[in-house]
């Protein structure tokens, strides 16, 4: 999930209070190239109970963003997809491919910002996601979990969430409520990937959002 850390609209305690009425257990904070709003989130569940933080970061690498899960230090961006995962490894956190077939294109300058494709086969992830709830994805989906059908790596769905609306729109389930449970649950493989569908005024809020954010143009 993001936060105002990076271009999410919900702040780190919105975030959290919101997830406790979405009856969540854990959540995962991972703004762009950043662990400030995952560290507030954190704080802040700390104190409101109920609720686990995993920390993390969506690392823009130079092949594709990349999640690190469980993160005590941040990763820098614009390395190779390799040397993020291995940065990821270092520090004893777990890397997810995200979103790995979302390719995309950015409309100004910067070049291509997109996930890291075939690349989530050849490198040591940790997980792959299969789920993720952006409005639109569902080809990204369906690639990731074919993808993942021969690979065997442990699966997630991650709402992706930049409002409040898209909170558990995607999910991940696994044996346990702590952050600790859905970590040994990653690492055995035995996650489950889920979604539930927007409702319209969801929709319509997520189409506002995107407004208001440097574009992004989908090409598979
Ligand atoms: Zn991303």
């Amino acid at each position: 999930m993001h936060t105002t850390a990076s271009d999410g609209w919900p702040s780190p305690y919105e975030l959290v209070d919101h997830a406790r009425l979405c009856g969540l257990d854990v959540i995962a904070v991972t703004d762009h190239d950043t662990m400030e709003g995952a560290l507030r989130a954190a704080e802040y569940a700390d104190v409101k109970r109920g609720l686990e933080v995993v920390i993390g970061e969506e690392v823009s690498s130079r092949d594709g963003h990349i999640v690190g899960l469980f993160l005590e230090r941040r990763v820098r961006p614009g390395m190779s997809a390799a040397a993020t995962v291995h940065a990821i490894h270092d520090q004893g956190g777990l890397a997810v491919a995200v979103h790995p077939f979302w390719r995309t294109q950015r409309r100004v300058r910067g070049g291509p910002v997109h996930g890291v494709g075939w690349l989530a086969a050849e490198l040591e992830f940790d997980a792959i996601e299969v789920e993720n709830a952006t409005p639109g994805f569902y080809l990204f989906n369906q690639l990731a979990r074919r993808l993942n059908l021969g690979l065997g790596a442990a699966e997630v769905g991650g709402s992706d969430a930049h409002i409040l609306d898209a909170m558990g729109r995607a999910y991940t389930m696994f044996p346990g409520r702590t952050a600790k449970a859905l970590r040994t649950a990653i690492e055995k493989g035995r996650t489950i990937a889920g979604r539930r569908r927007y409702k319209a005024v969801g929709l319509m809020r997520y189409a506002a959002w995107g407004l208001n954010h440097e574009r992004y143009v989908a090409v598979v």
